[in-house]
């Protein structure tokens, strides 16, 4: 298996992030020892909600995990019949309304972990534009939350704002969840007036595969009885907690603008270093969903160039190490660099290689 060069981002299918040393160590610790499961879940739930500010959370498999089980939650309520029977939940509440642009793929259709927790998503509006009465004419009495959907892969125009959807759901006293998978920081939506919150402990926070919801502890209660119903096979293991509260705790003492700056400098180099290829042209850009994440972009300069990007991307992929880069505008004829993956002399390689790729 050759190694790869990640350039793509906090990505599953590349393995996510890596661990620091602190967080690997913390994982082998909880390895090895016992502890009453029940009493480190609630136990993390108390940590995770002084990170965030919610009243508790629940700490999950991954962020996909937690939104299956608050919907799970929300539909069961905690009662073991209707937990013994999800995700058939026929014949009760289970409508989860989302705006028609969030129902994104993230490696799988977020719409599958609504379905898999027994609930049943309701996209309100048009891909590119919802309008506040498309939301609230959706809501009826089999609708039991309210979804929004924080993330790059959005439709990020046309869609009601966080505020708005909120004010909606309080109005019709219904709990209003968002999906912050990637998102960075881990007060704000809470502080926005958000019941519920979903994170990925292994993107912003580079910790063990893992994630949580944070929010009211009502609704949270309700995530945590999953684990005796369709939570089973999304089991967070000991080690995976105890990883995610070192992650958390390192994530809060670090200086994140000093990560920033050294990101936009590795941006600045491969921009240009890369502008010196004839054919290729590089040009700095920042996340579109206004995350501090910034990405060197690389389009063809037509002038120039008589390579296809499509070709420039596949070569990439098929050297050694291997090179993934963000393929997701490839139709538009741009290739995005990711810094914050990358190790030590990735983005030298990453040079060298585009100069052999270009000298055809
Ligand atoms: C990554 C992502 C998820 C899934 O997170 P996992 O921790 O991999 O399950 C869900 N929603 C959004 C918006 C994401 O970006």
């Amino acid at each position: 298996m050759k190694r790869v060069i990640n350039a793509c981002g906090r990505v599953t299918i590349l393995g996510v992030s890596t661990l620091s040393e602190e967080v690997a160590q913390a994982a082998v610790d909880g390895g090895q020892s016992y502890v009453v499961i029940e009493d480190l879940i609630n136990r993390a739930g108390e940590i995770i909600s002084g990170y965030t500010g919610g009243e508790d959370s629940c700490v999950t498999s991954c962020a996909s995990a937690a939104i299956c089980l608050t919907v799970a939650g929300l539909i069961s309520k905690g009662k073991k019949s209707i937990m013994d029977r999800l995700p058939d939940s026929s014949g009760i509440p289970n409508e989860i309304i989302l705006q028609k642009g969030h129902s994104i793929e993230f490696g799988a259709p977020l719409v599958t972990m609504l379905k898999l927790g027994g609930g049943v998503p309701v996209e309100a509006g048009t891909v590119n534009e919802v309008m506040p009465e498309d939301i609230e004419e959706a809501i009826n009495e089999k609708t039991v939350a309210l979804l929004y959907v924080k993330s790059h892969h959005c439709v990020q125009k046309g869609m009601v704002d966080i505020e708005t959807m909120r004010d909606i759901a309080h109005r019709h006293n219904l709990p209003f969840m968002i999906d912050a998978a990637a998102e960075e920081d881990f007060r704000k939506y809470i502080a926005m007036g958000a019941d519920l919150v979903m994170y990925s402990g292994a993107k912003a926070l580079e910790a063990t595969t893992s994630g949580f919801v944070t929010g009211k502890k009502e609704y949270i209660e309700y995530a945590k009885k999953q684990y005796h119903g369709i939570g089973r096979p999304m089991k967070i293991g000991k080690e995976g907690i105890m990883g995610l509260l070192k992650a958390l705790d390192l994530y809060e003492h670090k200086d994140r603008e000093k990560e920033v700056e050294k990101n936009i400098a590795k941006v600045k180099y491969l921009c240009e270093e890369i502008n010196k290829i004839p054919g290729l042209k590089a040009i700095q850009i920042q996340d579109e969903a206004g995350r501090a994440i910034y990405r060197a972009r690389v389009m063809v300069d037509t002038a120039v160039g008589n390579k296809k990007i499509e070709e420039i991307n596949k070569e990439l992929r098929a050297g050694d190490p291997l090179i993934h880069c963000r393929a997701e505008f490839l139709n538009l004829g741009k290739l995005d660099f990711d810094p914050r993956p990358l190790c030590k002399g990735d983005k030298e390689l990453i040079v060298s290689r585009l100069k052999e790729i270009m000298k055809g």
